[in-house]
């Protein structure tokens, strides 16, 4: 296969804290030789261990660039031992339209792993980790909320895999992040993933969902602050010890968990994030809005269970995801 056309301008072998760019040529009208400038930061102190920290997976979720831009601003290689790698904004177009995906070509950057070397910008971008950056690393963390559309109980999660010894590492580093809630994940649409590029590398890989709505939270950056030390600090890459707080394991046990809106109209939530339904209890309401005199379309809860995450929106369309369920562990 062809080499990345990404040119990083920090050296990942050297020592200290460098602060510069992935390089990836963009040839457009308003720049004819022109790049996209992706930040990276690279904190290093001798031999040891490396994490790959990302945000901005998604770009309209903000608590993963707000965590990732302080800490690479404030890391000092004195408290490092091995490497940390910070790309507060991995798809960086998408981070300053504030949209989920790139303006350049709809890429959702979590859908176009293991990319292309000469594919699309966001594919580019992806090839680049897939290659370079991921075989570097010992531990991945991706944040992401749930942007515009989707709003989640501030959680961090790991996913169940067939390789036990990285399924505990995952939960392990997982339960230092002390996130309120704890989430066994289970994914609907897991092909072209960063997370299972990096599970199939045989990394461990720790994500969240810390919020959502296209904004952050003061308690929801604070959770993200903390925790992303705790989990430099369990993996031994930061000396410091780990702030443990109690966390809520939870389950996502088989597709019942989500629920999908079958009509378009305007959404009543009948319970709030991190309240608890039985089954068949109706979770939400959508009206239609053409006319008056008609009932609402009802949404109801296929087991029961707590409310991890809701379409955040007034209004829903068809096929969207209206809401996901969780079964809390003992
Ligand atoms: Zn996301």
């Amino acid at each position: 296969m062809r080499p990345s056309p990404v040119s990083p301008t920090v050296d990942f072998d050297r020592d200290g804290v460098q602060h510069g760019f992935l390089r990836l040529p963009y040839s457009r009208d308003d720049s004819a030789w022109g790049s996209v400038m992706i930040p990276i930061c690279v904190v290093r102190n001798g031999k040891g261990p490396t994490a790959l920290l990302t945000g901005a997976n998604h770009g309209d979720e903000y608590e993963g660039p707000l965590a990732l831009y302080e800490l690479a601003r404030t890391l000092d290689p004195k408290d490092v031992s091995g490497t940390v790698i910070i790309v507060p904004a991995m798809n960086y177009p998408a981070f300053r339209a504030g949209t989920r995906t790139s303006p350049i070509d709809k890429g959702n950057m979590n859908r176009a792993f293991p990319g292309r070397p000469d594919g699309t910008v966001t594919e580019k971008i992806a090839d680049y980790f897939q290659r370079e950056l991921l075989p570097r690393a010992d531990i991945v963390f991706d944040f992401h909320s749930g942007g515009r559309t989707l709003d989640f109980v501030p959680f961090c999660a790991a996913h169940i895999l067939p390789d036990k010894d990285q399924e505990k590492k995952a939960f392990a580093a997982v339960e230092a992040f002390s996130a309120p809630y704890s989430v066994r994940m289970l994914e609907i649409d897991s092909v072209g993933m960063y997370d299972t590029a990096a599970e199939e590398m045989g990394k461990v890989f720790v994500t969240t969902e810390l919020g959502g709505g296209g904004t952050s939270r003061a308690e929801t950056v604070r959770i993200a602050r903390r925790g992303i030390m705790n989990v430099l600090c369990h993996e031994g890459i930061v000396n410091g010890a780990v702030e443990q707080e109690r966390t809520r394991w939870l389950d996502m046990p088989s597709g019942d968990c989500f629920s999908f809106a079958e009509e378009d109209g305007m959404i009543e939530t009948m319970i709030d994030l991190g309240e608890s339904v039985e089954k068949g209890a109706v979770i939400a309401r959508i009206y239609p809005t053409g006319r008056t005199g008609q009932a609402p379309q009802e949404i109801r809860a296929k087991m029961s269970g707590l409310l991890a995450a809701r379409h955040f929106p007034g209004l829903v369309k068809a096929g969207d995801c209206v809401s996901v369920l969780a079964i809390e562990l003992a």
